[in-house]
């Protein structure tokens, strides 16, 4: 079996520590000690994208809106305010940390942005947005949603002639890459040359829920790893390290992890006392804050 270096600092010490997955195994790093899929399992990820038209874990983006309406809705949660109150938020404070006055409008691209529920908040916000997916179906349910949506499908990595960007996004968008800086470099060369920031959240390998995983032996999952969709690992210092191989060191403004509910830098999710299991997540959401270890990673960095 071919063994890959880390996929982050690109050192060759590694550790095997689970050797169950049928076709690879999962080896933590020695020098950072982000964990990974080597080999990378490149063809189940393909085909699993082919069936399902996504890279996500979750299903495909109609899976996504049908859960959305059949829970949210039906409960009176409306998820478009969730996501205004998050973004309002959230733009507040890039604004300040840019020095911007309220009033000044923010050119802000959003990567991996699905069915475009942020890019239409910020838009209600007055900012200038774009959006965009490669999944096709997520991309024509936003746009048959809204078809002023300014999102579009497309791959990022072989985008050019956008930007230049005050604020590139991206959530849950990181995980899915097999080569995680290509990413970053390529967020970096959309961006204004200074003054501008890249803010991501990714799965935290180290939360609580990341812990139960590592223990149970399951097939698909070892903590923030979900094969094939999430072939490594992150840690706090994974995303340091990324940042710091850029060209161009940025100022790295926050790396921390943060509960899925977290009100400015969560993921939109309706406060635990609209759904049925708000005890068991209350619980789970207090626990992991005091651990400081939520469900997310979140980085910004500003260059
Ligand atoms: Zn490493």
């Amino acid at each position: 079996m071919e063994i890959i270096n880390c996929p982050v600092c690109f050192s060759k010490s590694q550790r095997k520590i689970k050797t169950k997955f049928k076709t690879t195994n999962i080896f933590s790093c020695k020098q950072c000690k982000t964990s990974y899929a080597s080999p990378f399992i490149k063809e189940e990820f393909d085909e699993t994208y082919a069936s399902t038209g996504s890279v996500n874990s979750t299903g495909s983006a109609k899976d996504f809106i049908d859960d959305l309406k059949s829970t949210n809705y039906e409960k009176g949660i409306n998820t478009s305010a969730i996501y205004l109150s998050t973004f309002t938020k959230r733009l507040n404070y890039w604004k300040k940390i840019l020095g911007k006055k309220p009033s000044d409008k923010l050119k802000i691209l959003e990567v991996g942005c699905s069915t475009g529920l942020a890019i239409e908040s910020l838009s209600k916000l007055g900012q200038n947005v774009m959006g965009i997916d490669i999944d096709k179906d997520a991309i024509s349910i936003g746009k048959r949603r809204n078809p002023n949506l300014n999102i579009y499908f497309g791959d990022i990595i072989k985008q050019k002639d956008i930007g230049p960007f005050d604020v590139i996004f991206a959530s849950q968008v990181l995980e899915h890459f097999f080569t995680p800086l290509e990413l970053l470099v390529k967020l970096r060369s959309l961006l204004k040359e200074s003054n501008s920031l890249i803010h991501i959240d990714i799965p935290n390998h180290d939360s609580l829920s990341s812990f139960y995983y590592k223990l149970r032996p399951t097939s698909k999952r070892f903590g923030g790893i979900i094969l094939p969709f999430h072939q490594i690992g992150y840690k706090r210092k994974s995303l340091e390290i990324l940042f710091n191989k850029l060209e161009e060191k940025p100022e790295i403004l926050k790396i921390f992890s943060c509960t899925n509910n977290h009100k400015s830098f969560g993921q939109s999710f309706p406060s635990p006392s609209k759904l049925k299991t708000s005890i068991v997540l209350n619980a789970y959401y207090g626990l992991s804050k005091i651990t400081n270890s939520g469900g997310l990673l979140v980085a910004i960095a500003k260059f």
